[in-house]
Order: structure tokens, then C-alpha cells, then sequence
């Protein structure tokens, strides 16, 4: 429908080493051809611009592997591309992700006169030994200089940390986290450290090399955190992430509000009118995928109303404010999209708050949202109301 918002992430896949903890889509190569990707992004856009015609962008969000290695000027490329695809919003919030060391901070002026305005910092940690461990490539005092660099291009600035690191306890990350709400930014990602599969920190655990925080040790730090950004007014909009006022990220606040998003380069998820998109996660299988067809989708499939409502309650339950699962439900052509006596039961034992149509999580309910989403999901077939199809959902927008 013409006019309806669109949100769109670009992906870029490359990083100078392979964190540790990481899984995200994320490749080390000796060399990259800039021009080569310039082209390879710019055609895969196009691909679904022509796909999502009429749509009002109202955001961009350059993650990664590292977006900051990216030549500012295939950046501008980008953003031209897209705002001439679509009309932008006037409120256009346009995110790059950035890695906190000199090169890259060097290029925040480039960044910005590109397009750029809320940069996301990957700062990780304030403590020389705990970015060791986490395999980062810069030092603390590396990451504060960019900080400050970033805070003079960019008028919106966030920055991420990552707690329950092993060995972490209440004074030490106190006394982080305090720092991090004095430096001025008005948005935070506070990340526990978790062991994904795959990654290095899993083998390491696997030999006993890495002895993870206890979970008890873990919650206490997140009730920790809570109170701490509450205080500083700063409380969490979702599970692991802070903001003053009007300064959420509109791009995630799109995922968790289950709005359609164009996902564009390796790896990189969208959703256009009902259907999910997944591009080659390898590079070379990705530009492979631009010579021989114009796009880098591997994957394209209509989400079932069952799928697609499961998705809107998982994403949804993760901000504070919640979801409506009654119209969730209506939106899908489905009866419910949870079991409504189990959320009671979960009210009355102080997990969920609810005035019988939105849902909430408490306090008590972010500690355990993955019990809660497996209690209260009513995913069975039968709730769809006859005649909703993934057909029909196929030619509404989301
Ligand atoms: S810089 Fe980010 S994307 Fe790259 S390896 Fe480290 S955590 Fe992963």
C-alpha cells in the first residue's frame, strides 16, 4: 500500500578478526573490493525497491560484521539509492554500526557528511582486560576517544556494553555501568555475555577453559541494571535496551513492533508483505547470487498466519510495552494468539501484566521471557479462523 512505513537494513559482512563470543554473519578476508560491493548492495536494493514500490522509509540501519569499514562513499551511495527508491521520512533516523578504534573513528566526519545520523558504538567494556578477553581490537581509552569523536559528528549516539563477563560481580559492574550513564549518550545496549553455539567461547566452555557466570549471579546484575537506568531515566524499552524519552532506535522498535523491513547484503533478514527473505550469509555465495540473478536471496517463503502471529509475540513480549494480542491476532485472521487462562495464571503470579487485550512482561517476567513465551503461546493450527491463508497475508502489507 503506498505510503506504508518500510524500515531497511543493510548488511556488511566483513570484520578485521572473528570475536570470540560472536555469531553473528561475520567473515575475515584478506582483501575486500569496495567497488565490487558498492555495485553488489546497490543492485540488491534495487531488487527490492521494485518489490516494495510506494513505501515511506523511515529507516536505515548499516550492521554488520563491521559497517564502519565500509568507505563512507558506498555508504552516501546507499542512502541516495534508497531515499531515491522510496520517499524518506522527514525524521529519517539512519544508523550505522562502528567498531571504537582510531581508523574507523577517523572516518565518523565522512560518515556523518554521508548521511549518517545515530551511530551505534560497539564499546563492549571500559576495562582493558575484560576487551582482551573478548577478543575486541581496541583498548579503553581507544574506545572513550571515539566516543567523544562520535558524540561531535553525530547528534544521536548509542553505545553498547556486554556484563556478566566471568568473574563479573555487583560492585564491578556498577561501577561500569555508572560511568556509562555519565558520559551522556541517550541510548545504551547493555548485553549479557551468553555462550552461542559455534563460537569460540562454546569450544573454550566445552574444555573448561571458560568458566561462564552462574545464572543467579547474572540475574542479580540485569536487577542490578534495571534499577540503575531507571534511576538515571534511562529504563528499558526492551529487554536489553535503554533510552531516554524519543530516543528509542525507531529501525529496532520496527522489528519489535512487527513492521515489514527490507533486508538487504550477506546474511541479511527482511519481511515484505508477509513473506520472509534470506540472503547468502557467505560473501563470495552472496556476490555469486548478484551475477546470476541481480539479487542475493537463497531463501523466499509466504510465513503462515500461525508463523508470522508466533514471530509478532515473541518480538513484541520483548519491549516494555508489550503487544496487543488482540489485534495481533485480528491482523493474522486468527482466534488468539496466546492461551488466555495461562496468562492469567502468569498475572496472578506476577510475570505478566494484562487488561485482557495487550500483554506485558513485569520485572519478574523479563528474567524468564523464554518460559513465559513457551507458557502462554497458543501456536496451534486450530486457532486460525477459516478462510485466513498464507496467500492472503502474501498480498497485504504487514
Ligand atoms: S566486531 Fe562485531 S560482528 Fe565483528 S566479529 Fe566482533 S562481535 Fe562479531
Amino acid at each position: 500500500m503506498t505510503g506504508e512505513p518500510l524500515a531497511l537494513y543493510v548488511h556488511w559482512p566483513f570484520c578485521v578478526s572473528k570475536c570470540p563470543y560472536c555469531d553473528f554473519n561475520s567473515h575475515v578476508r584478506d582483501s575486500i573490493d569496495q567497488e565490487q560491493w558498492r555495485e553488489a548492495l546497490l543492485s540488491d536494493l534495487a531488487h527490492e525497491a521494485r518489490l516494495l514500490p510506494g513505501r515511506t522509509l523511515t529507516s536505515i540501519f548499516f550492521g554488520g560484521g563491521t559497517p564502519s569499514l565500509m568507505e563512507p562513499s558506498i555508504v552516501e551511495s546507499v542512502i541516495v539509492a534508497a531515499t531515491s527508491h522510496w520517499r524518506a521520512a522527514g525524521d529519517i533516523e539512519i544508523t550505522l554500526e562502528a567498531n571504537p578504534n582510531s581508523v574507523e573513528a577517523g572516518r565518523f566526519a565522512d560518515l556523518a557528511a554521508a548521511g549518517v545520523n545515530r551511530l551505534s558504538l560497539g564499546l563492549q567494556s571500559f576495562d582493558d582486560e575484560a576487551l582482551r578477553l573478548l577478543g575486541r581490537a581496541h583498548s579503553a581509552s581507544e574506545g572513550f576517544r571515539a566516543l567523544q569523536t562520535a558524540q561531535k559528528h553525530f547528534r544521536r549516539v548509542s553505545f553498547d556494553l556486554i556484563y556478566a563477563l566471568p568473574g563479573d560481580n555487583e560492585e564491578r559492574w556498577a561501577a561500569t555501568l555508572g560511568q556509562a550513564l555519565s558520559l551522556g549518550t541517550s541510548h545504551l545496549s547493555l548485553y549479557q555475555l551468553t555462550i552461542e553455539p559455534g563460537t569460540r567461547f562454546a569450544t573454550m566452555v566445552a574444555k573448561g577453559e571458560l568458566q561462564p557466570l552462574a545464572a543467579e549471579a547474572g540475574a542479580g546484575l540485569y536487577e542490578l541494571t534495571a534499577a540503575m537506568t531507571s534511576e538515571a531515566g534511562m529504563t528499558a524499552y526492551e529487554i536489553s535496551n535503554h533510552a531516554r524519552r524519543g530516543q528509542e532506535s525507531r529501525h529496532n522498535l520496527t522489528y519489535w513492533r512487527y513492521g515489514d523491513y527490507a533486508g538487504v547484503g550477506p546474511g541479511a533478514h527482511g519481511r515484505r508483505h508477509g513473506v520472509r527473505t534470506v540472503r547468502h550469509r557467505k560473501p563470495e555465495n552472496f556476490l555469486s547470487g548478484i551475477t546470476g540473478q541481480g539479487h542475493g536471496i537463497v531463501e523466499e517463503a509466504p510465513l503462515a498466519p500461525e508463523e508470522a502471529a508466533d514471530e509478532a509475540l515473541v518480538m513484541g513480549l520483548r519491549l516494555r510495552e508489550g503487544i496487543d494480542a488482540a489485534a495481533i491476532a485480528e491482523r493474522f485472521g486468527l482466534a488468539s494468539i496466546v492461551d488466555w487462562p495461562r496468562v492469567e495464571r502468569l498475572v496472578e503470579s506476577g510475570h505478566l501484566r494484562s487488561d485482557g487485550k495487550r500483554i506485558a512482561l513485569t520485572a519478574a517476567g523479563r528474567l524468564v521471557l523464554d518460559h513465559v513465551l513457551g507458557e502462554i503461546a497458543a501456536l496451534d493450527p486450530s486457532y486460525a479462523v477459516a478462510g485466513s491463508s498464507a496467500a492472503r497475508l502474501a498480498s497485504e502489507p504487514a
